[in-house]
């Protein structure tokens, strides 16, 4: 699934002519264009409103695509409706309120409508899960997610980032709902799409919504991140689509052979964690029989420090490795105490 467009709807030109050449050039499944922008700041460009409507049901109507737009309330329902629009999108600070995404649901209602549910820019599966239990509570079922990445609370290269085991925590416990991917809000910078877009695609993610202006220079919102239409067709070639399986005997067995592996190993990891914790446990007692404290850093320090050197000497992640001492360290403190 592509849904690609501007961030905002600018201008009638700006909409219809952008639309166009999406059409002409990739023909995605929807054109998206905000119409009410939720902005960090009060002076900020926040859509122009019901006008704006009217342009995309022209588009929808002369160019035969989709329109979808971002909904905050049962106003902006009510008025989508009006204007013929089968599908909208809550976005990731609309998502974080259940006051706001009971309110959308109660006025969708009954409605024809495809809903598309953001993630809340703070890292909270429950909160996204919550906000998909709504809409199918109330009988609207045709639910797909949107992984838009995660506010990351300091300077990065991208402005969201992906946590991509969110997503993946989300496929697991709603094995049915599609999960597509907003490349531009997780990049930020029009550079990162390209890389983004093909990782949504190597986790199986069903489609990609992406910022598409035709003068992204010009653009009144989002204008660092938003691809011409020229530049959205140059990605989509260059993108290597995976299917989710392959029915290959060859390729099966391998999988499987390699599977098993894993599992062995696997099996052996955790017995191994579970000899490491005994010999922690016996720490504790050892410590607690002498009043000594349970926390010594200098010795936490060497263990991490010497087994993330290791890591990296026998060509492992520094980084993970150092990750996963951090937890099993906690949980032998949590064990002590
Ligand atoms: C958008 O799609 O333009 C938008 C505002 O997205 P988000 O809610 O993900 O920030
Ligand atoms: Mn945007």
């Amino acid at each position: 699934m592509l849904i690609c467009g501007p961030c905002s709807a600018e201008s009638e030109e700006q909409v219809y002519t952008t639309a166009r050449q999406l059409k002409e050039l990739v023909a995605p499944d929807y054109f998206r264009a905000g119409i009410w922008k939720p902005r960090t700041h009060p002076d900020s460009f926040e859509g122009l409103g019901e006008k704006a409507l009217a342009w995309m049901q022209r588009i929808q109507n002369e160019l035969n695509i989709h329109v979808i737009t971002e909904v905050a309330n049962a106003n902006h329902i009510e008025k989508i409706a009006k204007y013929g629009f089968k599908a909208f999108w809550i976005g990731a600070r609309t998502v974080a309120n259940p006051f706001s995404v009971q309110e959308v649901a109660n006025a969708a209602k009954g409605g024809d409508f495809k809903v598309f549910i953001k993630n809340p820019t703070n890292p909270d599966i429950d909160l996204w899960c919550g906000a998909i239990e709504r809409f199918r509570k109330i009988g609207l079922g045709d639910i797909i997610a949107v992984s838009r990445g995660f506010y990351p609370f300091s300077e990065t290269k991208l402005r969201n980032l992906p946590c991509w085991e969110i997503p993946i925590e989300l496929a697991r416990r709603m094995p049915d709902i599609k999960i597509i991917c907003d490349p531009s809000h997780i990049a930020g910078d029009t550079r990162y799409i390209a890389e983004i877009s093909q990782q949504a695609i190597n986790l199986n993610m069903a489609g990609l919504m992406i910022e598409s202006h035709c003068c992204p220079q010009q653009a009144l919102s989002d204008s660092n991140q938003q691809l011409t239409p020229l530049e959205i067709k140059n990605l989509i070639d260059s993108l290597k689509i995976k299917s989710p399986a392959s029915d290959d005997h060859n390729y099966e067995m391998e999988l499987e052979t390699l599977r098993n592996k894993i599992d062995f190993l696997d099996y052996q990891l955790i017995d191994i964690l579970k000899q490491r914790f005994a010999i922690t446990n016996e720490i504790g007692e050892l410590k607690k029989s002498r009043n000594v404290a349970i926390l010594q850093i200098d010795r936490w320090k060497k263990v991490l420090e010497s087994r993330s050197e290791y890591a990296e000497k026998i060509g492992l992640s520094k980084e993970m490795i150092a990750t996963l001492f951090s937890e099993i360290h906690k949980e032998s403190i949590r064990e002590q105490e």
